[in-house]
């Protein structure tokens, strides 16, 4: 697999770091990890094919993650790119997806749902195991973060796993959804003293990657408090693994 890392921010507006979103190739096709407001222009910025996205996971409702996907649905809908394609685009996400969709779409009649091609949703539930393409088998654990949240954990059909938490509080039960994964994509908001339980801050990260024992640690989800601070250096100072700080454009091999 490969990732590219679109947006390593949070819902505060900042000038290197895009709302979450996260393009992933597997061997058997692409999908969109979360969709935040930015999504379609950081996709469109790294050049990469948005047009024939196969996938799109989003990880819970906070409209961070799931802001840009009404956007880039209307983007589909009209972009001549779009025009003469006839393969599915695939939508997973929570319980509830479908409704809060269909509210907005219905809200101002977009007709968001009728494009060329054809736009499933898939709504999935805590500890349920799928294939979200074809070999690729997704399982998900629900976080301590909103009624809705899920983290994800990917397998591509070469064996390598991915793991995505998005945003979570602090459970060790996250450990073991992430163990062993080749890359653990983690959410590391704050340093130290959170003001909000429903995320993690530094140590709490660098106990679920010791925990998991995951060959790769990928840091995301950084709030505008991390500005000018070594990330990397501190979070191996409690764990010294492989650690490494998401910077918007990055590129991953897994
Ligand atoms: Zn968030
Ligand atoms: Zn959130």
């Amino acid at each position: 697999m490969k990732l590219i890392v679109l947006g390593s921010g949070t819902s505060v507006p900042h000038p290197q770091r895009a709302s979450p979103a996260f393009w992933l190739k597997t061997t058997q096709g692409t999908l969109l990890l979360d969709c935040g407001p930015d999504a379609a222009h950081r996709m469109a910025q790294e050049e990469l094919e948005w047009f024939n996205l196969d996938v799109i996971w989003l990880s819970h409702f906070h409209l961070d993650h799931f802001g840009g996907l009404a956007p880039l649905l209307f983007s589909l809908k009209w972009a001549p790119q779009t025009q003469q394609r006839s393969k599915p685009l695939r939508i997973f996400g929570p319980n509830g997806l479908d409704a809060l969709l269909n509210t907005f779409n219905d809200a101002g009649n977009y007709r968001l749902f009728s494009q060329p091609f054809k736009i499933e949703i898939v709504e999935v539930n805590p500890d349920d195991q799928f294939e979200i393409l074809p070999s690729v088998v997704a399982t998900t654990f629900h976080t301590p973060h909103r009624r809705e949240s899920l983290a994800l954990r990917l397998k591509d059909s070469d064996g390598k796993t991915l793991v995505y938490t998005s945003d979570t509080g602090f459970t060790e039960e996250l450990a073991i959804f992430s163990k062993s994964a080749d890359l653990l994509l983690i959410e590391c908001s704050f340093r130290r003293n959170k003001p909000l339980q429903t995320h993690l801050e530094l140590k709490e990260m660098a106990q679920l990657a010791r925990l998991s024992e995951a060959h790769k640690v990928l840091l995301t989800h950084l709030y505008p408090e991390w500005d000018g601070i070594d990330i990397v250096s501190e979070a191996t100072q409690l764990w010294p693994g492989n650690i490494h700080e998401a910077i918007d454009g990055m590129i991953v091999e897994i």
